[in-house]
């Protein structure tokens, strides 16, 4: 999962698209922003710009089987959700 990125950064992003980038987000759903490579991995990977229904514009790359993209807002949310009902387990 990747680490949480600034929303501060997220706004530059969004607010520096040209038209056609701008095209490409709404029709597409995402739009490539760069290469990239994170702490100890082997090599860099694609990073995409894509609207999150519930959280608004997100980064990340595409991770799993389907090669998807995952809003890291809602992982997280989704992790507390179960440690939440794991500590009341306990
Ligand atoms: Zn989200």
């Amino acid at each position: 999962m990747a680490e949480k990125i600034d929303p501060n950064i997220t706004s530059k992003i969004v607010y520096n698209l040209n038209i056609y980038e701008k095209m490409i987000l709404r029709i597409k759903g995402s739009i490539k922003i760069g290469e990239f490579q994170h702490g100890s991995w082997s090599g860099s990977l694609p990073f995409y710009l894509f609207d999150c229904p519930e959280h608004g514009y997100q980064i990340n790359y595409a991770s799993g089987y389907g090669l998807k993209l995952h809003c890291p807002m809602c992982l997280q949310e989704r992790i507390s959700m179960i440690e939440n009902t794991i500590a009341q387990m306990a």
